[in-house]
């Protein structure tokens, strides 16, 4: 009589789950070795004379003296650096690595460099998207430790904990030194927080082109008010966050109409990284070590980061030449506020009495311009009896 052996369910079910977990597996694999094909072919074709958007040249700014760079702010900044049609790609507030990366993946297909003003909190959550930044040739400077609104209302040891932790924790998380770049949060600068700065020797970047990707959702919409701005002033830093994602699906076509409207990324370059203060780094090493026991727990790294650290000079070769690279270093400035008058139109500076300078409400201002009328009812309308 045959023998017959029928495995029990449970082993023909394990059997059919390592044959399918074995054929995903070989998906993967091919899935990958296309991709890497993809970005070698990428940067393969930004060396050829013409690709993409490129980078027509570098600054290479020497931070030493604190310079200020970017014209909305109210007090003395540096020349204007760019020429008509040039500009510099910014992106604040990140990394979100899954927003981090559409971006960086957007910027290399065209060829073209950023500026990331990374938030130190953010750094130490997402330690592989700001090593992706610097591996991919970008430059790093940071933007506060938790990007606090009110910066300005803050007592001056609250304020520079805050810029200071903030380049301690980016470089932690970078591995490396950054540059010596800093962006206010909602470009609320002061007085002694500049002059902190100045003696620090980091560099402050403020706009000159909003992209208002913070309130605007619509692709489509991002990209034309974007192109609006830079068509009226013609030049300047552009202002994108790297946490949303309309800034990340819109930015495709902005790269493709600055190409083709003949704009020029400048590619922005600090001469040498800034040394953080180690005050901060027990709390910043172990806030990264959280983040790393999380992800060994189980959690999926959703950027891998490959090879070694990018070296702090990336190479200047792009569309197949050297670029060329303009050097500054301004000299030390004293940085005077260009108005008093807070609020335009509803704030006035006056004396009292006793000689001192007051600020004072204009009241009632508009209402004696312009007096409201008076709601008049209309007239009946005639009322027929026949
Ligand atoms: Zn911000």
């Amino acid at each position: 009589m045959p023998l017959h052996i029928t495995p029990p369910p449970r082993f023909q079910q394990a059997s059919l789950l390592t044959k399918l977990s074995l054929f995903l597996s070989c998906i993967c694999l091919i899935l990958v070795a296309t991709v890497d094909h993809a970005r070698a072919k990428k940067t393969a074709s930004c060396n050829t004379p013409g690709a993409g958007l490129g980078v027509s040249r570098i600054i290479e700014v020497d931070a030493s003296n604190g310079p200020l760079y970017g014209s909305i702010s109210k007090y003395t900044k540096e020349d204007e650096v760019l020429g008509p049609k040039e500009v510099i790609l910014t992106f604040d507030d990140g990394p979100l690595s899954w927003i981090t990366k559409s971006i960086l993946d957007t910027l290399d297909a065209f060829c073209t460099k950023a500026t990331f003003f990374s938030v130190g909190k953010m750094a130490l959550a997402y330690p592989d998207s700001v090593k992706d930044v610097l591996r991919r040739g970008h430059t790093l400077g940071t933007h506060t430790w938790s990007h606090p609104l009110n910066m300005r209302r803050y007592s001056i040891d609250k304020a520079t904990a805050q810029i200071e932790r903030g380049f301690s924790a980016v470089a932690l998380a970078a591995g490396q030194p950054i540059a010596p770049f800093f962006r206010f949060p909602g470009l609320s600068d002061s007085d002694p927080m500049l002059k902190h700065l100045q003696e620090r020797g980091i560099a402050t970047f403020t706009v000159d082109v909003v992209s208002n990707d913070s309130y605007i959702g619509s692709p489509t919409r991002l990209a034309n008010y974007t192109m609006a701005k830079l068509k009226k002033r013609g030049r300047g830093i552009m202002l994108f966050h790297d946490i949303k994602a309309a800034t990340a699906k819109a930015l495709p076509n902005i790269l493709r109409r600055l190409k083709k409207g003949g704009y020029k990324v400048v590619h922005l370059r600090s001469e040498k990284p800034l040394v953080p203060v180690t005050k901060f780094d027990e709390k910043n090493k172990a806030r990264l070590a959280k983040t790393l026991a999380r992800k060994k727990g189980g959690k999926k790294n959703l950027v891998p980061f490959y090879g070694a650290v990018a070296p702090s000079k990336p190479d200047a070769i792009i569309n197949g030449k050297a670029l060329e690279i303009t050097k500054l270093n301004p000299p030390p400035r004293e940085r005077k506020k260009k108005s008093k008058r807070l609020h335009k139109g509803t704030t006035r500076i006056v004396t009292d009495e006793h000689g001192r300078k007051v600020y004072q409400k204009r009241r009632k201002y508009r209402r004696l311009r312009k007096p409201r009328r008076r709601y008049r009812p209309p007239p009946p309308s005639p009322t027929f009896w026949f």
